[in-house]
């Protein structure tokens, strides 16, 4: 009997397709899953799915939003923006208390998309900013026949420019802009603002030191000292825990509002660094000239782009500092043998899912440095039984029966709620 209920379902659902019928994907009306990134339309490559996935991952760690992207082929002549809004209240994105959930949504043959906010991430400067990516990266992408750059763009930008800015102070359309000479000298310092090491998952959370007044100050004559040999050459110094540095640029970042999170953080990166031995400002090695104080793992990272090391040196005396850099962005992952972040994997699908039983996927993983090799096999859910294109989304946006079984996000038994803030975009 149940056999031929499937049977029935099949028929029907071949039939509704063959005949052109539009219809939702059964995911978005079930409990939410675990995956940040949903593409029922298989737009996004293997390597976008994981950049966002991974990018989704790091946020959360680093400020707890709770960011996730959904491509779906239609939402069946209902209201986009109604849809996205309801999906979200489904699904609880966020804290419940933060409200910080951040659902970037395509519709991808409507030729619609949304950007929903959580109600703690929904400031007129977050509102605006998320209007500026929608119709500045995400549309002009989708017009250009470029869907994945548009999607893995968008979600790359909302994150510097949504998640980045604080929701407790003014946003970017609030306050005083910076002076534009300064921000241009500063990015033009060096000019690569993609990196966000703030937010490397894998930096270790160290205790924050004393605050020390030196970090923006004018550079002071270096006292003449003599030169010890320690043993604290190459040590990793630091870093992302300098609480002046940290401090300027979370308010800074605010004051600036989107752009400038880039800009504060290159400030950042490049602040003036005295010698650890002797107080004279260190000279950054340009890159190609650092190859020769790194190792081998780190030679490659630097290659694959998975980490940028700086090379600080000191004029005066033999003093080195190494910086590690890890990219938000890389799809190499940290090697379980070697530890560098070197470690690519591919993944095969096996058997497609059915509605009937499950697939089954190999993933292969590899390490280009020390050649670390491990294929694992994984099931992939079944297909959910077909839903019809009549449910009723309007019911379920606030009653939350999916809270936390579905996610593991936060202990809270309800998750984050949006009022409907954000962006729309269509083309
Ligand atoms: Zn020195
Ligand atoms: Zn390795």
């Amino acid at each position: 009997m149940r056999l031929l209920a499937t049977f029935v379902a099949i028929v029907v659902s071949l039939m509704l397709s063959d005949s052109g019928w539009a219809q939702v994907p059964g995911i978005v009306t079930g409990p939410r899953p675990q995956a940040r990134v949903i593409d029922e339309t298989g737009t996004l490559s293997a390597a976008d799915s994981a950049e966002i996935e991974r990018l989704a991952r790091s946020i959360q760690e680093t400020t707890k939003a709770d960011m996730m992207v959904v491509v779906i082929p239609t939402t069946a002549g209902e209201s986009h923006r109604r849809f996205a809004t309801d999906l979200f209240n489904r699904w609880q994105l966020g804290d419940g208390v933060r409200n910080d959930g951040l659902l970037l949504f395509v519709a991808l043959a409507d030729r619609k998309s949304e950007i929903i906010l959580g109600d703690g991430l929904d400031s007129p400067g977050q509102r605006s900013a998320s209007q500026r990516i929608m119709d500045q990266v995400m549309v002009p992408h989708f017009r250009a026949g470029r869907p994945g750059r548009a999607i893995l763009d968008g979600a790359t930008r909302a994150v510097t420019d949504i998640v980045g800015v604080s929701a407790e102070q003014p946003a970017a359309a609030d306050v005083a802009p910076v002076p534009a000479a300064t921000a241009a000298e500063l990015v033009e310092k060096r000019p690569e603002p993609i990196l966000e090491p703030l937010l490397e998952p894998s930096s270790p959370a160290t205790p924050i030191p004393v605050p020390t007044e030196d970090v923006f100050r004018p550079e002071p004559i270096a006292p003449a000292q003599p030169w010890i040999p320690p043993t604290r050459f190459q040590r990793e110094p630091e870093t992302t825990s300098d609480p002046v540095g940290m401090m300027i640029l979370l308010g800074g970042g605010a004051a600036a509002g989107a752009g400038g999170i880039a800009v504060f953080r290159s400030l950042y990166r490049y602040r003036r660094r005295g010698c650890p031995h002797c107080g004279t400002a260190m000279i950054l090695l340009a890159e190609g000239e650092d190859d020769t104080r790194l190792e081998r793992g780190e030679r490659l990272e630097e290659h694959l782009g998975s980490v940028d090391y700086d090379i600080w040196t000191c004029p005066v005396c033999p003093g080195v500092e190494k910086v590690r850099w890890g990219a938000l962005f890389t799809r190499y992952a940290k090697c379980p043998r070697c530890r560098a972040v070197t470690k690519s994997h591919t993944i095969s699908r096996l058997r497609a899912p059915t509605r009937a039983s499950e697939g089954l996927e190999r993933i292969d993983e590899r390490c280009l440095h020390c050649g670390w090799e491990k294929t694992s096999e994984r099931t992939i859910p079944r297909l959910p039984e077909p839903t019809s294109s009549s449910v009723d989304w309007s019911s379920g946006s606030s009653s939350g029966g999916f809270s936390s079984s579905s996610g593991g996000f936060s202990s809270s038994t309800s998750g984050g709620h949006s009022s409907g803030g954000g962006a729309s975009g269509s083309w």
